[in-house]
């Protein structure tokens, strides 16, 4: 059957299909040009520390201000740009812009302030060559080993394929920290933990939103957040959206939040002004 549909493969190619192409390919260009005019932008949500408040990291969050459509969220293009690869060097550039920002909040707040950097599979199964120059930006923005947190998801940190468990090594060894994004979404397994060379775990929002409801979720949550930290990594919660919830966490231990209880992401402007007036939450 395929060796049929190969051979005549292009009678199958209607106009409808030959539209969706030609639309493909107009959106390739028009997100090539959106990089090249920097029409992306890395919108920053804050990430607080339970115990007293601080803003004391971020997470890194990409946004496209759309000359006609307005601004777009990852849901809008981040699978699309995945499937054509554009991801490859969206990615480069939200890295060289969240680099920089981090040494301008670094120099003018003293301490490190460590930003999250979300990474889509496709990322980790290009070659080495691409990220060859990343080690040397962060030595030359003088930022410290961890103070740029990649974020991936299980599918990723458990994939012990070749090119996927090289980049992890290649990023653990240019300093670069790693996170476990969306722990609890959908069939989450313990194996993850295991690995030696996490350092933070983000507990998926539809585990926290079940928090305050009555029910096993807060037994549920502690015991992931007592595991985790005996295995020596912080947590951050994610999604948190009533002040029960973040309570709740507080109690149970629980490192770090974020959600639009606090803030939603906001502009690099918007959160230099937080840090700048020390905003407590
Ligand atoms: P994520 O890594 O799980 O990021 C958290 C998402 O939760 C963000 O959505 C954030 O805006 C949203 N959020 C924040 N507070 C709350 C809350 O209180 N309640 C709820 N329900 N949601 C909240 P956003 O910005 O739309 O990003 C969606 C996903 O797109 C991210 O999920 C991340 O996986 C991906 N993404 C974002 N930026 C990048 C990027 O630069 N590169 C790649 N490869 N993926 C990215
Ligand atoms: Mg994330
Ligand atoms: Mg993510
Ligand atoms: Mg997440």
């Amino acid at each position: 059957a395929a060796k049929s549909a190969g051979r005549n493969g292009y009678s199958y190619f209607t106009p409808a299909l030959q539209q969706a192409a030609d639309l493909r390919r107009a959106t390739v260009r028009e997100m090539r040009l959106a990089l090249a005019q920097d029409q992306f932008e890395v919108h920053y949500q804050p990430i607080i520390r339970l115990c007293d408040g601080s803003i004391e990291r971020a997470e890194a969050l990409l946004r496209w201000r759309h000359p006609l459509r307005g601004l777009l969220l990852p849901a809008d293009f981040i699978a699309f740009a995945e499937a054509n690869g554009l991801i490859i060097d969206i990615g480069e550039w939200v890295f060289r812009q969240v680099v920089s920002q981090a040494r301008q909040w670094q120099a003018a707040h003293g301490a490190v302030f460590q930003i999250c950097i979300n990474k889509s599979a496709v990322e980790f199964r290009c070659d080495a060559a691409l990220y060859q120059d990343w080690g040397n930006a962060l030595a030359r923005a003088g930022l410290a080993p961890g103070a740029i947190i990649i974020e991936a998801t299980e599918a990723v940190l458990l994939d012990e394929t070749r090119p996927v468990a090289d980049r992890l090594r290649q990023f653990r060894a240019m300093g670069l920290a790693l996170a476990l994004d969306d722990f609890g979404a959908g069939n989450t397994s313990l194996a993850c933990l295991k690995r030696g060379d996490l350092e933070v775990l983000k507990l998926d929002p539809s585990l926290v939103r079940e928090l305050g409801a009555g029910g096993a979720a807060p037994a549920v949550c502690a015991a992931i957040i007592s595991l985790a930290q005996g295995l020596g990594l912080k947590v951050v919660a994610e999604g948190v959206e009533t002040a029960a919830q973040r309570e709740l966490l507080r109690a149970a231990g629980c490192d770090y939040a974020q959600g639009y209880v606090f803030s939603g992401a906001v502009p690099v402007e918007q959160l230099s002004a937080m840090l700048a007036a020390g905003r407590r939450f």
